[in-house]
């Protein structure tokens, strides 16, 4: 027996409707707010989030799929995050010449060689966003407010918005130097990992899942404290228009983000009660993404929203129950005759918009009318030899019991 790979999943019919709900409200909830769908490929050269996502992240350095191309002489890897691929459309369309802002989003699955657990899967569905072409704090506060106004048409009530900055190109060396003063100071108590990172990149430093990295880095040096003034007035605005807009948060200089593309504003939102994977939502502002990978200066922000982690949420609040739809009419047979009758008249509701189903297994009919009840059907229609001669037949409300007679080359409901 093959099974599937471990840390992907399958999704099956009777699951497939909540999140069908889930990526229809983020749809809506995306255009509403004037972002318009981009579809990229699975997979990219290497290069590109070698260089797009950072080659200090654990994405790049531990967690891409990446193998040799068949014929051409070049590494390929599954995409871990969608950020990158759209700075390479955006560069490659030539679409910076567009009117700015640039809004964009996605609904795509993501790969990750990551051990698997609740809320953490190798394969894993992300909702995505992102506004090119704003410095403004009003582009983060739309951002967030997007991201927050499709967690509240879930019902997530159990959502905490926690913000902070990271500082730009102005503000990091001076913060960047304090930290690797602290972290110098407590280089034998770092993992092996953070070690190397401690020169390359030391704000990664702060994002270590090891314990013992993560005790250390609670002591170091908060960015806001090292931020310069632009990006200073820039939080501070951002917290007035999320006040504004009556959207709660909280600052949480913990926040930095795993990847290395980020600049001045991060945020998360986190769900309570859903174990220790909690960040629903991360994102942030990339002010260098788009000139790192050969593009002109153009500034952006967005956020990744992890499918799977809103189910566990919704769950935990009951709100997973998201039925199938359900026939309106189910067409019952006996006989090839009512059989072929049955299908004609099926196809007649289908074509007139409708959620119809005859028997297609040959079922007795005591079977087909068990199977009726089963899939939920509003009425049926019982067809034999003698309502075929006849042409009318009985049609039942399954709920009240009420029978109507019908034309069969009339009936339509
Ligand atoms: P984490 O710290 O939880 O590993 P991350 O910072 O690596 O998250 P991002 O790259 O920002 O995550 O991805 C955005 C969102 O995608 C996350 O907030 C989360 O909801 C979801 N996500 C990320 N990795 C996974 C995964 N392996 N399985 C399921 N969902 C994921
Ligand atoms: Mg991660």
């Amino acid at each position: 027996m093959i099974q599937r790979i471990k840390g992907t999943m399958d999704i099956l019919p009777n699951e497939t409707p909540l999140w069908r709900h889930i990526e229809g409200i983020m749809r809506e909830e995306a255009e509403k707010y004037g972002f318009g769908e981009i579809r990229t490929p699975t997979f990219e050269n290497t290069e590109l989030f070698v260089r797009g996502v950072g080659d200090t992240t654990d994405v790049v350095q531990k967690e891409m799929y990446t193998f040799a191309d068949r014929e051409e002489d070049r590494s390929i890897s599954l995409r871990p995050e969608g950020t990158a691929s759209v700075a390479r459309a955006i560069i490659e369309n030539g679409k910076y010449s567009d009117p700015m802002p640039l809004k964009y989003y996605y609904i795509i699955s993501c790969f990750r060689h990551e051990k698997p657990q609740a809320g953490r899967s190798r394969e894993f569905y992300q909702f995505g966003t992102e506004m090119f072409g704003s410095q403004s704090p009003a582009a983060d506060a739309t951002i967030i407010a997007l991201g927050n106004s499709v967690l509240k048409r879930l019902g997530l009530t159990n959502v905490k918005l926690h913000i902070n900055s990271i500082g730009c190109k102005e503000c990091r060396p001076a913060y960047r130097e304090a930290l690797v003063k602290y972290f110098t100071a407590h280089k034998d108590g770092l993992c092996d990992t953070c070690k190397t990172r401690l020169e390359k990149n030391p704000l990664r430093l702060l994002d270590c899942k090891s314990p013992e990295c993560k005790k250390i880095a609670e002591g170091a040096p908060k960015t806001i404290e090292h931020l310069c003034e632009k990006c200073n007035s820039n939080f501070d605005t951002l917290g007035k228009a999320l006040s504004a807009m009556n959207i709660d948060y909280e600052v949480d200089t913990n926040i930095v983000r795993g990847l290395d593309y980020y600049t001045g504003t991060v945020f998360e939102f986190i769900a309570e009660g859903i174990g220790a994977q909690s960040t629903v939502c991360g994102g942030g502002r990339y002010d260098g993404l788009v000139s790192s990978l050969g593009g002109p200066e153009l500034s952006g922000i967005g956020f990744g929203m992890g499918i799977t982690r809103l189910i566990l949420a919704l769950r935990e609040l009951g709100l997973d129950n998201v039925e199938a739809a359900r026939p309106t009419v189910y067409i019952a047979s006996l006989g090839e005759r009512a059989m072929v009758k049955g299908l004609e008249i099926t196809e007649r509701l289908r074509a007139a918009g409708k959620f119809a189903e005859c028997d297609v297994v040959g079922r007795s009919l005591k079977a087909q009318m068990k199977y009726a009840n089963k899939i939920g059907a509003e009425y049926t229609l019982i067809i034999g030899d003698s309502e075929v001669d006849a042409g009318k037949a009985q049609l039942r409300n399954m709920q009240s019991g009420e029978q109507t007679e019908v034309s069969l080359d009339s009936f339509i409901i």
